[in-house]
């Protein structure tokens, strides 16, 4: 490229999002004939369920959705994630708080772009999901991470947030059942957080997408209903994508204070304007039902989570705590290092290397901890087929013990 056609460093300083890398290159392999076992991106593999499929068919017929919504959502939509959130979390949100978005992706990339300045910084609990740091960063923002590990439980610690907190904090991430930890964090550190932010004048910007996958009898604490007086300043970011098995539906939302919600409706009015339309109607269904799909899933995810967690730690070199959340399992992988694995001796020097040769060589696909701000660790999404968790796990013991 010529010096004039450089691209800007905006975008040149964003890494590439490498769960979608990693899942892309194993759906690519797969097309290709190979036989790849995906751990990759968390996708369920479930179908969407029928009601929500046949609002959707029902949309498409409908002239009336080939003309453009509100940019934020459809009115019914925006009342019908009101009504929902005063349901599962526990307190009450007017539909104008809601801004309806293209996935909970959009939803975190805008609320960076409204609240921050350049060089305003934003704590990160780490691991972290790999798309904050780089939001941050295309907002002119400084992600602050701060690592908890598996001996704490992947649980933030307040005394480390307080003392990465300077002038210039702006926000904190809240993000309970975790990815990529499938932690859930207890009620004690979530309300110990909003106390602290409220008490700093930090926003709270909450991503809820995992709220209904816990297991053992854990809970998701909802902090704007643990901490009413968080409400002021907090963004709660959720979507349909885990809920209802409707990733590739691309719907999500932001509930937050009025002015923010304005001004992220703004934002979008001039980058996609509304979510589609068939998408919007399918999300009504899927908010305003049950919760019965969401229930079986997770009864199949909780039977996965079991047998991925003593696969992994039946493997020498791994070592894998129970997450209590979400559809992830975050596995130590240093033993792994350094040392000779796979017919062909290969020595990878870190999890980066390490999870590149497990899909080149095992043809099993799980993203690296680097990914997260955790080298040293792979995370599996165990939101595939049973029998495919166990060829996966078969392929990576027999690769490692090699
Ligand atoms: N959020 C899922 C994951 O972490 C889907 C892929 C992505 O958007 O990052 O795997």
């Amino acid at each position: 490229m010529a010096d004039w056609q450089t691209l800007s460093d905006r975008i040149n300083n964003v890494a590439p999002s490498a769960t979608l890398a990693v899942d892309a290159k194993a759906k690519a392999m797969k097309a290709a004939g190979v036989d790849v076992i995906g751990f990759g991106a968390g996708e369920p593999n479930f179908p969407t369920p029928d009601y929500v499929v046949d609002a959707a068919a029902a949309a498409c017929r409908d002239p009336k959705n080939y003309k453009y919504t509100p940019t934020p959502g459809l009115p019914e939509l925006r009342e019908a994630i009101a009504a929902k959130t005063l349901r599962d979390s526990g307190y009450e949100v007017s539909a104008d708080q809601v801004v309806v978005t293209n996935g909970g992706k959009q939803a975190v990339y805008s609320t960076f772009q409204v609240l921050l300045n350049d060089g305003d910084e934003v704590i990160i609990p780490t691991p972290y999901w790999t798309s904050y740091p780089e939001a941050v960063k295309l907002a002119g923002g400084v992600p602050v991470t701060v690592f908890a590990g598996g001996d704490r439980g992947f649980e933030p610690d307040l005394d480390a947030l307080e003392a990465a907190r300077t002038e210039r904090t702006k926000a904190i991430i809240v993000n309970s059942p975790n990815n990529p930890t499938g932690a859930v964090w207890s009620a004690e550190t979530i309300s110990a957080i909003a106390k602290w932010a409220v008490e700093h004048h930090i926003w709270i910007i909450s991503d809820e997408i995992y709220e209904h996958l816990n297991y053992d009898g854990a809970k998701t604490t909802f902090i704007g209903a643990a901490v009413p007086e968080c409400r002021d300043q907090l963004i709660v970011l959720n979507g349909v994508a885990k809920t209802y098995a409707m990733p590739g539906w691309r719907v999500g939302w932001l509930i937050a204070p009025l002015p923010v919600a304005k001004a992220a409706s703004k934002l979008q009015g001039h980058m996609t304007s509304n979510v589609a339309n068939v998408s919007q109607r399918a999300a009504i269904a899927a908010v305003s039902g049950p919760l019965d799909a969401v229930y079986a899933m997770r009864e199949a995810f909780d039977a996965r989570r079991k047998a991925i967690v003593a696969a992994l730690n039946d493997i020498d070199g791994v070592t894998c705590p129970t997450p209590t959340g979400a559809f992830y399992a975050f596995a130590d992988v240093t033993g792994l290092l350094n040392r000779p694995l796979g017919d062909k001796g290969t020595v990878c020097t870190s999890s980066s290397e390490l999870a590149a040769a497990l899909l080149d060589e095992a043809h099993v696909a799980a993203v690296p901890g680097e990914a997260f701000g955790a080298p040293g660790y792979l995370r599996f999404s165990y939101a595939l087929a049973d029998d495919q968790l166990a060829e996966g796990m078969k392929r990576f013991k027999q690769w490692a013990s090699r």
